[in-house]
């Protein structure tokens, strides 16, 4: 180019001052500055450098700058619309990459330095490099006093939107955006920013663009060029499916739908085959599981899900769960009742205990009497001697007699039983004489050899004769007292 002090070159304009306007102006052509001279260059798509309004441009042209002079005193930059911004720029976008070499100083998709000037609703898309110095997406150097608003450069084309804020005004990079956002609307609707259509150049939806071969936000003015899309494989998404022609536009977006989730596998869509949504509820077996505690339904899926889980409850007494059928106790008899304590079963009979003639057997468990008596089993039987008879008293047998049941017996094992009469022995006739005894008592030889014998006997006869007389008069006694 030259190789003078200013060196200044742009696709519309080298320089412009603040008495020109450069609006809605488009530069195709390749933009080549070269500069070996110690005075500084600036190369930009649409100007090399701007004091005024540039508004409604667009440059798809490439922008070179290469400055081989070693002057490090030289500030070197290039843009995608202007090198040196000290106006305003304002919905411009840029498609021509931006290089520079040699001795590079700042350059940025849309300005090199943005000095005292604003940049608003504008973008970049195209790569911008440089061989030694500063490279951004949107502005290379900032100034002193400056503003941006609602620019935007293409994620991956350069480290980042803005090159060196020396003041620091801005404190976050939030500059770029995909390719999506760039065709899908999302940017433009940023760069019209609320305008009514006739106060922005923007037509209302991307249009695709040959030379890029995306689909790009362009002027109304751009009717955009021929083409199909195509959309490729599935994308997703936890909650859409879509596809993505190469030029950008997304196709069938979509919410996910069909399929079935379960507990442990997701919905898959039925178009994209992606997982998609919360996992389903749990699939519960009606067999009971159950532990010593706790019974409850489990999943036949996972190991984890569980149901109708609670403590085994048994209101009905029978030992088995109400709810799972599960034993939860044996049959006992604390109470000694023959019974179950919990459910009442008969868990045994009376027994034990002895019956006698009087009492029925004690149960040896509970206690109470059961059964029958034991008429043949004596146990108070009282033994009397056997007594013989007098001519004054009745004398009686041996026997045993039972105080329980009153009966008599005639042996000790009461097997025998007698009747009360049959005890009784009649007593021993009177006798008038001794003689009549004689045959009892005298010896069958008739002969009473000891002579004392006689003579107890005859004392003997003499008491009873005695007492014979005594009677008499007691009878006659008592006849006389009446
Ligand atoms: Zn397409
Ligand atoms: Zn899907
Ligand atoms: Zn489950
Ligand atoms: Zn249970
Ligand atoms: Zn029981
Ligand atoms: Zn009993
Ligand atoms: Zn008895």
């Amino acid at each position: 180019m030259n190789n003078g002090w200013y060196n200044y070159a742009g696709g519309i304009a080298a320089s412009v001052s603040n008495q020109t306007k450069i609006k809605n102006c488009y530069n195709k052509g390749e933009i080549l500055a070269t500069s070996t001279g110690r005075g500084c260059l600036k190369a930009g798509g649409i100007a090399g450098a701007a004091e005024s309004e540039v508004f409604g441009c667009y440059n798809s042209g490439s922008v070179t700058a290469n400055y081989s002079n070693e002057n490090t005193d030289s500030v070197t930059s290039s843009g995608g619309i202007l090198a040196d911004c000290d106006g305003t720029v304002s919905d411009c976008y840029n498609l021509g990459r931006i290089t520079m070499l040699g001795n590079s100083g700042y350059s940025g998709g849309l300005v090199g330095w943005l000095r005292n000037g604003s940049l608003q609703r504008s973008y970049n898309v195209a790569p911008v490099q440089s061989e030694t110095g500063v490279a951004a997406g949107l502005v290379g150097r900032t100034g002193v006093e400056f503003s941006v608003e609602n620019i935007y450069y293409l994620s991956g084309i350069a480290p980042n939107g803005m090159g060196v804020d020396f003041n620091r005004k801005l404190n976050t990079d939030d500059f770029d955006r995909s390719a999506l956002a760039f065709a899908d609307g999302t940017i433009l609707t940023k760069l019209i920013d609320g305008r009514s259509d006739s106060d922005h150049p923007w037509a209302n939806e991307c249009r695709y663009l040959a030379f890029t071969a995306t689909t790009l936000p362009v002027f109304k003015v751009q009717s955009g060029d021929a083409h199909t899309h195509v959309g490729g494989e599935w994308q997703s998404d936890g909650e859409n499916h879509w596809r993505v022609c190469a030029c950008n536009v997304v196709l069938e977006k979509a919410a996910h739908s069909g399929g079935t989730a379960t507990c442990v596998k997701k919905a898959e869509c039925t178009i994209c085959g992606a997982e998609y949504g919360d996992f389903g509820s749990h699939s519960f077996g009606t067999e009971w599981n159950m532990d010593s505690q706790k019974h409850w339904h489990r999943c036949l899926l996972c190991a984890e899900g569980r149901s109708d889980e609670g403590a085994h409850e048994d209101r009905n007494n029978d030992h088995d769960c109400d709810v799972c059928g599960k034993t939860l106790s044996e049959c006992a008899d604390n109470n000694s009742d023959h019974k179950c304590d919990l459910c009442g079963q008969q868990l045994s009979e009376h027994s034990g205990g002895t019956a006698n003639c009087k009492e029925k057997p004690k149960c040896e468990l509970c206690g109470e009497e059961y059964g029958e008596i034991d008429p043949n089993f004596h146990t108070n039987l009282k033994h009397f001697e056997e007594k013989a008879a007098t001519e004054t008293a009745e004398g009686n047998i041996e026997y045993w007699y039972c105080a329980d049941c009153g009966k008599y017996f005639s042996n000790s094992a009461a097997t025998e039983e007698i009747s009360e009469s049959d005890t009784v022995t009649e007593k021993l006739p009177a006798e008038e004489k001794p003689q009549k005894t004689e045959p009892k008592t005298s010896p069958k030889t008739g002969e009473v050899a000891d002579p004392f014998l006689w003579a107890a006997l005859l004392f003997v006869f003499c008491g009873v004769l005695t007492g014979a007389g005594i009677l008499c008069k007691s009878q006659k006694k008592k006849r006389a007292d009446k």
